[in-house]
């Protein structure tokens, strides 16, 4: 069987190569958070602009500094001020944090290193040349590519982007995501259910872990476990630019995801990974009649809600990463100390819902009691997946072990 990481490099490659590069458009930026970008953004001049003071204080030659001068205060600059002023040998000019410096001044002296008298100012040390100055140019030049395409947009880009005048970046489509649910016990999470009815809980959090990636959801609601009703949902599904399924893809009678998928003509990747939750996961490509000749990623993940979400974020989440034109980036891991020892059955990769904490500075994790896959309220108190390795049986209290954050995660 397959572990989790050689599942996840068979779909970057397998959605690499039937991606297409997808087609742009202009947003307004404060609309642009998530996107992705399909353009390289330059900048539009030197940045800064001009040679900036980053304190407040007094322009001055580095030349004429020691401890103990006296300087001739012949002015004051602030922010948005033509520094019209020159600073000869023997003076200075009161300055702000965001002037532009003056002609013949190289460096700021802060205000607290000073003391003033009228228009005498008295330096306490000396300064290098280019002291608490950001020369123009320095961080950006004219015309350098700032942010590069298939960058995702957060708010630093964001800034990047307002900085340039980038107010209309030209960002890829969202891609449309067809979200199915399957199981004749599944009624909607609005309905009252019947004794032995379930809420449909994974539609909701497909698509908000769809929305998250900067991807549209496009709800097809709930199939019935017969092979007609998925084959007519599926084949609606496959319209859209990629197909998450949920439920019917384990060993049982009703569990015909599968079978239908290969009716249909679709390539089959996997059927398993070895890790739990989320062993029976599905990942296949249509493509041909109807579906396009180039292919669509479909999933088929494991019903219960925690394996649901867990194989969306190892899985489902690299191949929506590509075909919304961004890089697939990699699963954050960071190291924590196992509070309490935990033996879990070999052969497989755990991911345990957990606690982070830094009760003394140092990360200590540990396993949140649940019930399994089924126990979404138990993951809503876990910051973290905690991953148990196939090849340790048992882990004793103190060892360093790995997490995920939840929720990427
Ligand atoms: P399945 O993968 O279809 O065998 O379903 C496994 C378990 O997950 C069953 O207990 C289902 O009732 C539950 N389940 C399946 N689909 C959903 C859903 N959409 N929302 C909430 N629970 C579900
Ligand atoms: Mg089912």
């Amino acid at each position: 069987m397959l572990s989790y990481q050689q599942a996840r490099e068979l779909v970057i490659a397998r959605v690499q190569s039937i991606s297409a590069t997808p087609a742009a458009e202009s947003v307004p930026l404060s609309q642009s958070l998530g996107r992705v970008l399909a353009g390289e953004i330059r900048s539009d001049r030197d940045y800064p602009p001009f040679d900036r003071s980053v304190r407040d204080g007094y322009a001055v030659r580095s030349a004429d500094t020691y401890p103990g001068a006296h300087l001739k205060c012949i002015g004051e600059l602030k922010a948005g001020d033509a520094p019209s002023v020159s600073v000869a040998p023997g003076t200075c000019v009161q300055i702000m944090t965001g002037a532009a410096m003056p002609d013949g001044a190289d460096a700021v002296i802060m205000i607290e290193h000073t003391a003033r008298e009228g228009d005498d100012v008295k330096l306490d040390r000396s300064l290098t040349a280019g002291q608490h100055v950001v020369r123009k140019g320095s961080e950006q030049s004219s015309g350098k590519t700032i942010l590069q395409t298939g960058t995702r947009i957060g708010f630093t880009e964001i800034a990047a982007a307002a900085q340039v005048g980038a107010a209309y970046p030209s960002v890829f489509r969202k891609p449309r995501v067809a979200i199915l649910t399957t199981g004749d016990e599944i009624v909607d999470f609005a309905a009252t259910p019947g004794p032995f009815q379930i809420r449909n809980s994974n539609s909701a959090s497909i698509a908000a872990q769809t929305s998250l990636l900067g991807a549209e959801p496009v709800l097809l609601g709930n199939a019935k476990d017969t092979s007609q009703d998925l084959r007519d949902k599926i084949s609606a599904g496959l319209e859209h630019d990629a197909l998450i399924i949920s439920g019917g893809v384990s060993m049982g009678k009703y569990d015909l995801v599968e079978p239908v998928f290969r009716e249909l003509g679709a390539e089959i990747i996997f059927d398993a990974v070895a890790i739990r939750p989320g062993k029976p996961v599905v990942f296949a490509i249509c493509k041909g009649k109807p579906f396009g000749t180039q292919g669509k990623p479909v999933f088929g993940l494991p019903g219960n809600p925690v394996s649901t979400m867990v194989t969306f974020d190892l899985f489902v989440r690299p191949a929506l990463e590509i075909v919304s034109g961004a890089e697939p980036s990699a699963l954050p891991f960071f190291e924590a100390i196992l509070s309490s020892p935990l033996s879990e059955k070999p052969g497989l990769t755990h991911f345990l819902p957990a606690e982070l904490a830094w009760p003394d500075g140092a990360p200590r994790v540990s396993p949140i009691p649940w019930q399994g896959s089924g126990d979404v309220v138990a993951m809503t108190r876990a910051n973290c997946l905690l991953v148990v390795p196939p090849d340790r049986e048992s882990i004793e209290a103190g060892e360093r072990v790995q997490v995920l954050p939840r929720g990427l995660f």
